[in-house]
């Protein structure tokens, strides 16, 4: 039986001690200006991927660390340095969590690479759910997904928005409906292969915060992709399909829905994300309570000014301690039976939140400023609280869950 113990191990903090001096040496000093360029910051994900931070290889490592640890650690130390630079390092992986979860072994084989490219020619990938009025509402998505038969081929249509690298990635991982009766149990994922026709870059959106990070929408008209590109393959879906038909009638064995299935298994990974911001935002707060002197005397000398740090150090590592639950519990194979995944992304978002907004002012008019790092980690983690689904449905998914009842 192995030992209760909450500390890394000396090969996890290798990993991490390296991650946090990329982190430092390059993701951070590259911030401020790929923020005010508001473009995907090509040359940093180059240079990841020539150290091998930006690779398949690295992220399977981390995913299948027997701890669950691998992951979070990686979004915390690079998030940490910057988090528009940072999902603009790791959103292939949203795509390719897609992949992973609903995909058969050989499309895992052959498109998960092709997410990636090599260190001389990176590429990134985009995972397209959300549209224009289907964001919480994963119900009300239109993109239609039809087989022809005659052809073995699927045809998208649909517009999808707010897609992390949407219409700039090699590989397009897209949801779409096959069956309308069905809701979102009649929901599928294809992959859309490199430079497939009907697929284009709609609007790329001007942001609030990660502005270094790409988001746009992705138009499909006609787009064609083999049989070959269902996730999961036909026979699969067929016999999902008709699990959800019979249900439908009779009630039953729940089905999981597809795009679900990727957020789940992503929700603690962007609780980590929200970890590294408030981390570094609360780090600066303190350096700067330390050294800015007020009435004489240090502004941390005042209880009003140190009990707030002690409040967000509190914070910061009880959402820490949430993200590492809720991941060793994923890969050790322990079911979410009270919705710990959305726990910890709540819990850690809304904590990034409030942690950015007190080191702002901490730091009083220089946090406002553009000067200091702590605006733009404010600006950033607001997106914490909206992707992957918001607070409000995080709360909703817990609700349930404990309640059992359809809470609305
Ligand atoms: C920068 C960025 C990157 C993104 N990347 C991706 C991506 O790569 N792929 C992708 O598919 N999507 C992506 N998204 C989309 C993101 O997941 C959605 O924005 C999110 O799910 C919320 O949907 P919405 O914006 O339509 O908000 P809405 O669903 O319209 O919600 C608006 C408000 O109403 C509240 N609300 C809605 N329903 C309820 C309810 N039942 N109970 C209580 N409150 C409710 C919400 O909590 C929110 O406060 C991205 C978004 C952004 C901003």
């Amino acid at each position: 039986m192995a030992e209760f113990t909450m500390e890394l191990n000396d090969e996890q903090k290798e990993v991490r001690d390296w991650l946090h001096g990329f982190a430092a040496d390059v993701i951070r000093p590259a911030a401020a200006e790929w923020d005010e360029r508001e473009e995907t910051p090509w040359p940093v994900i180059q240079e990841a991927a020539k150290l091998g931070i930006y690779s398949l290889d690295f992220y399977a490592q981390q995913f299948f660390d027997p701890t669950g640890l691998g992951i979070p650690m990686t979004m915390e130390e690079l998030f940490w340095g910057d988090a528009g630079i940072a999902l603009s390092i790791v959103g292939t992986g949203l795509a390719a969590v897609g992949v992973l979860a609903n995909g058969t072994e050989e499309q895992i084989g052959t498109w998960v690479p092709q997410m990636y490219g090599d260190a001389n020619d990176v590429k990134v990938a985009a995972f397209c759910s959300s549209e224009p009025d289907a964001g919480s509402d994963v119900g009300a998505m239109r993109t239609r997904a039809v087989y022809d038969e005659a052809k073995d081929e699927w045809v998208l249509n649909g517009t999808k928005t707010w897609a992390t690298n949407g219409g700039i990635a090699n590989v397009h991982v897209v949801v779409a409906v096959v069956d309308p009766e069905l809701g979102t149990k009649g929901h599928a994922s294809f992959i859309v292969p490199p430079n497939t026709p009907g697929l284009s870059q709609g609007q790329k959106f001007k942001k609030h915060g990660i502005r270094a990070s790409h988001t746009a929408e992705v138009v499909l008209e006609n787009v064609r992709v083999p049989g070959h590109c269902l996730l999961g393959g036909k026979d699969k879906l067929d016999e999902r399909l008709a699990r959800a038909r019979e249900r439908a009638k009779t009630g039953g064995e729940r089905v999981k829905n597809a795009a679900m299935a990727t957020f789940e298994a992503s929700r603690p990974a962007v609780g980590a994300m929200a970890v590294g911001t408030a981390r570094a935002a609360y780090e600066e707060a303190l350096e700067y309570a330390k050294t800015r002197s007020q009435f004489g005397r240090p502004i941390i000398d005042n209880q009003g000014v140190a009990f707030q740090l002690a409040d967000m150090r509190t914070q910061i590592d009880a959402a820490r301690l949430l993200v590492w639950r809720a991941s060793w519990m994923a890969t050790t194979g322990k079911k979410f039976e009270n919705a710990e995944g959305s726990m910890s992304k709540l819990y850690a978002s809304e904590t990034a939140k409030k942690v950015t907004a007190q080191a702002i002012q901490i730091l009083g008019g220089n946090g406002f400023t553009r000067e200091y790092p702590v605006e733009r980690m404010h600006r950033d983690a607001a997106i914490y609280t909206i992707f992957e689904g918001t607070s409000e449905i995080q709360r909703l998914v817990i609700a349930r869950t404990l309640s059992g009842m359809p809470i609305r």
